[in-house]
């Protein structure tokens, strides 16, 4: 145990000034802190006043950053306790500027930088990682934040923002995770003319150089942290499909992006079902963007028809997608392989508008990255169509949603039931409250990751994902529902993950997919590992 001013620059040790009397005398603290003891919830208060005045997000996203370098109990302490408030600065929508800003914010590392330039000593530099029991890695290339396109290394803002919420939501502890950045150069222009930039400084790489460090990545990170989860995120779509179909079922590995996004747009539309008392097999979904998130999403919803004993192709009819180039019709020259399945028999059709009017879905889900394509003309054929229409608007962040939430609510007379990607404020129309849902991926992904930790799972399935989004629907209650809210206020984030990972545990025990033996009391073995954000005490 070291002392003095080594432990106040050590953010896992680092209390501040809430050392107590005792613990200055014996950490040889006397004389570099204030006199006075403060409690952590002093401490709280001090932080949040000092977030509320600073001027603009970016900003407090800055001040929660330097928190977290320097004291890392208080800023999981200020962040859990606020979760409403600080999930949009230290997520999307404001760490989708700090990405594009990423190398001018820059003050210090965070993170683990893999480049292309390191191949063949990967495993070698991984030892460089000062945490030796990393438990889960949320590793991005940078390609496709967002739905802001490539930031390069930039990208590696979002790795970290997602652990965080893994801590947070979850209780997975700080030092097990471990967020990666494989810097394989980029295409966005600006980024390369900009002398600030912090990654290389060259074009993407592609095909077997790009394949092969990816491999090495992948092994030396099992070897040198056995049975790492690994999270893929925000890889551009020619790679996060096939990267997720060739090492699904070698590591515990997944695609937030594809299954988590698949897990939590089904519960939206699950709990949207309970608002209009139809069912899943009456849904008809029309995707604006047939990426990683619309397939994914659609791959969620066939496997929750496949429990009701739909057959898959038959369920595949009744998702429809339209991408940048209109309907997608099997008669199309040449479309990606992740498409193929969802291109069905119809003349092509150019417009969403127009695939609203004639294929009369019940439901819009815009995952495009494209703002302003629910038009008020596409809201409006849905609400002659639908007596409550479904219409989410899932594209992060804020700027660049479909529509926003008071526009769904407006050009339906307040029938629309609505869930966004990015937080909206609660809508006033015709003297009613609308509280839009916000179909965050923060709902499943911490509560699947700490179910696969915590029982050791060899692979992540698809159905964990399925089971994370009957788990989700459940927990939304009637007043949630009464004020049109399909998604549980974030609030009760950590008890919503914590049914999760039970779900997610039994499933790997029931099936066999641990070495690890079923404990007798899977929920006390969840609640004992779940990180909270206390002062240890020293004396
Ligand atoms: P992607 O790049 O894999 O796919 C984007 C899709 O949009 C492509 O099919 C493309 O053809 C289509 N598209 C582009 N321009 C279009 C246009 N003008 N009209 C119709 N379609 C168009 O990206 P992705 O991973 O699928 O993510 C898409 C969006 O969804 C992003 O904004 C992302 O932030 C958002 N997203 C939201 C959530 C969530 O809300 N929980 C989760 C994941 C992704």
């Amino acid at each position: 145990m070291y002392r003095g001013v080594k432990i106040l620059h050590d953010p896992v040790r680092n209390k501040g000034t809430a050392y107590t009397e005792a613990e200055r005398d014996y950490l040889s603290l006397r004389g570099l802190l204030p006199p006075r003891v403060h409690t952590p919830s002093d401490q709280e208060l001090r932080v949040l006043s000092n977030i509320r005045e600073k001027p603009t997000d970016l900003e407090r996203y800055l001040y929660l950053v330097a928190l977290q370098d320097r004291n890392e109990t208080l800023f999981y302490r200020v962040v859990m306790n606020h979760i409403e408030e600080m999930m949009p600065i230290i997520y999307t929508p404001t760490v989708g500027k700090a990405c594009q800003e990423f190398q001018h914010i820059f003050r210090q590392s965070r993170g683990f930088y893999v480049s292309i330039e390191d191949k063949g000593r990967v495993k070698e530099i991984l030892q460089n990682w000062p945490h030796k029991n990393a438990k889960i890695i949320v590793v991005t290339d940078g390609e496709r934040i967002l739905g802001l396109g490539d930031m390069g290394a930039g990208g590696m803002g979002i790795p970290i923002g997602k652990l965080a919420l893994y801590t947070a939501c979850s209780g997975i502890h700080p030092t097990h995770c471990m967020p990666v950045m494989l810097d394989v150069g980029t295409n966005n222009e600006s980024l390369l003319n900009d002398p600030l930039y912090n990654g290389l400084e060259r074009r993407r790489v592609r095909g077997d150089d790009y394949d092969e460090l990816v491999e090495e990545f992948i092994t030396a990170a099992q070897e040198v942290f056995p049975g790492v989860l690994i999270q893929l995120e925000d890889f551009g779509n020619t790679n996060a499909f096939r990267l997720l179909a060739q090492y699904r079922n070698q590591v515990p590995l997944f695609n937030d992006d594809i299954q988590g996004t698949g897990a939590v747009a089904i519960a939206g539309v699950i709990g949207a079902l309970r608002i209009t008392g139809s069912e899943l097999v009456d849904q008809k979904i029309l995707f604006l963007g047939a990426g990683e998130a619309g397939i994914g999403i659609a791959d969620v919803f066939v496997a929750a028809l496949a429990e009701q004993g739909i057959p898959a192709d038959e369920a595949r009819k009744r998702c429809w997608f339209v991408d940048s180039q209109g309907l997608l019709v099997s008669s199309r020259e040449s479309m990606a392989e992740h498409k193929k399945p969802y291109a069905h028999e119809h003349p092509p059709l150019a417009s969403l508008l127009d695939a609203v009017k004639t294929l009369k879905p019940t439901a819009i889900l815009g995952l495009s990255g494209q703002p302003g394509t629910f038009t008020r003309e596409v809201v409006a054929a849905m609400t002659e169509i639908n007596e409550r229409p479904i219409i989410f608007a899932l594209s992060n962040p804020t700027s660049q949603a479909e529509c926003t939430a008071k526009q769904a609510y407006t050009w339906s007379d307040g029938r629309a039931i609505f869930a966004s990607g990015s937080p909206f404020d609660p809508v006033k129309y015709n003297n009613q409250t609308f509280v839009p849902g916000q179909g965050n991926n923060a709902y499943i992904f911490p509560g699947v990751g700490l179910g696969a930790i915590v029982s050791h799972a060899s692979v992540i399935t698809d159905e964990m994902f399925l089971a994370a989004a009957h788990s989700l629907a459940n927990l939304v209650n009637e007043s949630d529902l009464e004020r049109g809210r399909v998604y549980p206020p974030l609030s009760r984030i950590r008890s919503v993950s914590a049914k999760i990972a039970y779900d997610v545990a039994k499933m790997v025990y029931d099936q066999g997919l641990t070495d690890k033996v079923e404990p007798d009391d899977i929920n006390a073995e969840i609640q004992e590992y779940m990180y909270r954000p206390v002062y240890p005490h020293y004396a």
